[in-house]
């Protein structure tokens, strides 16, 4: 089977290519052709020596996902459902921000999880998505950006899957999303967010690199997150506390909790109560996303009224804890997570 390039972080290819007898600049000629100038073809690579052409057509490839179905919203929200090689359908979704184009990447076909609200464990998980089907996603995107003179400026792996449970590829991806060479996004630009797999987030904060970490909260105590995320049993906060403040200690980076605002769940002033000592009592340094929620048609939880929320952040901020609401994107398409593709895959009950 051809090796796809998109999967390689330049480090690693560099190393293949010299193993190849390749100068060491090979690798980052090739980079500039794909992420630089957009050209997938390596007959075209005109700098690269003809025998080695021949190299890359018969070993590599560069290939990059198929949209599947496209959705538009008003907003300028674009979701598509994307098909693999192996015809495995994975979600990506555009959201237009005022300070970018921020692209939600998902990092599994399907996901294990199991968090009683999300739509994306209605299918459970199939595979790990490769490095280079993750970057794929991120270079559709962009495809659809470059008529309107736009580009991808923010990556948030926030799709369908737990990030954690697929480690090594989504940290090659993050390393390709950053690297000048490559996908050149700043990695305050980018966000992985976890559900909270504390080895994963022990491990994260020791990879020296400043890429953004959110947790999944969404409950101020095990008693409310364990009935909504099965992955709070596992993972008490008894241990996940620990692995946080590691994270803090380890990486010098301030987290992001998020956290959804389910009526009459989790919404209530105790609630916001009890999230202020959680911060302060265990010395976190992290601010709160609260993110109102998108409602699934499958699942018995509704979004929070809006005089609730804004009493919770109120509080929050009354309290210093730095706190923001989320903006919503694409009301009018199947906007909640992993809505599109149970659609399209078919939820199987
Ligand atoms: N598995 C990772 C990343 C994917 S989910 C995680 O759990 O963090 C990305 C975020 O979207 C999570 O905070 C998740 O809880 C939230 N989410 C899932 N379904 C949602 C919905 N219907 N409405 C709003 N947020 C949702």
């Amino acid at each position: 089977m051809k090796k796809n390039i998109l999967g390689y972080t330049l480090p690693k290819l560099t190393e293949e290519f010299l193993a190849l007898g390749q100068s060491k600049f090979r690798a980052k000629q090739v980079f500039g052709w794909i992420y630089g100038k957009k050209v997938y073809s390596f007959d075209a690579m005109t700098d690269v020596s003809k025998d080695f052409r021949n190299v890359l057509n018969s070993d590599y490839c560069v290939e990059l996902p198929k949209i599947f179905t496209k959705q538009e919203s008003n907003d300028g929200t674009i979701k598509v459902l994307l098909e693999m090689g192996d015809g495995a359908k994975v979600e990506s979704v555009l959201m237009p921000y005022n300070y970018g184009d921020a692209v939600c990447v998902s990092s599994q076909v399907g996901c294990n999880m199991g968090c009683a609200f999300c739509a994306s464990g209605l299918l459970r998980k199939e595979r790990n998505l490769t490095t280079a089907e993750m970057v794929g996603e991120v270079l559709i995107m962009d495809s659809l950006l470059e008529p309107l003179g736009r580009k991808v400026t923010h990556i948030d792996v926030m799709g369908t899957g737990e990030p954690f449970d697929n480690y090594d590829n989504v940290l090659d991806f993050v390393k390709i999303a950053n690297d000048p060479f490559a996908l050149e996004i700043g990695a305050r630009h980018i966000t992985v967010s976890t559900c909270g797999l504390c080895d994963g987030i022990k491990k994260y904060g020791k990879e020296g690199i400043q890429i953004n970490l959110a947790l999944s909260l969404h409950a101020p105590n095990d008693e409310l997150r364990q009935q909504i995320m099965p992955i709070a049993k596992a993972y008490p906060f008894s241990k996940l506390i620990p692995a946080l403040q590691e994270y803090s200690a380890d990486s010098g980076r301030r987290l992001t909790f998020e956290y959804i605002m389910l009526r009459d769940f989790n919404d209530t002033l105790d609630c916001a109560k009890q999230l202020v000592s959680f911060i302060r009592d265990n010395n976190l340094f992290a601010y709160v996303n609260l993110i109102p929620y998108n409602e699934v048609k499958e699942k018995p939880y509704r979004r929070s009224e809006k005089t609730r929320v804004n009493a919770f952040v109120d509080y929050l901020k009354k309290n210093g804890i730095n706190c923001t609401v989320r903006k919503e994107f694409g009301g009018d398409i199947d906007a909640a997570c992993g809505q599109l593709r149970s659609k399209q895959v078919g939820v199987k009950s």
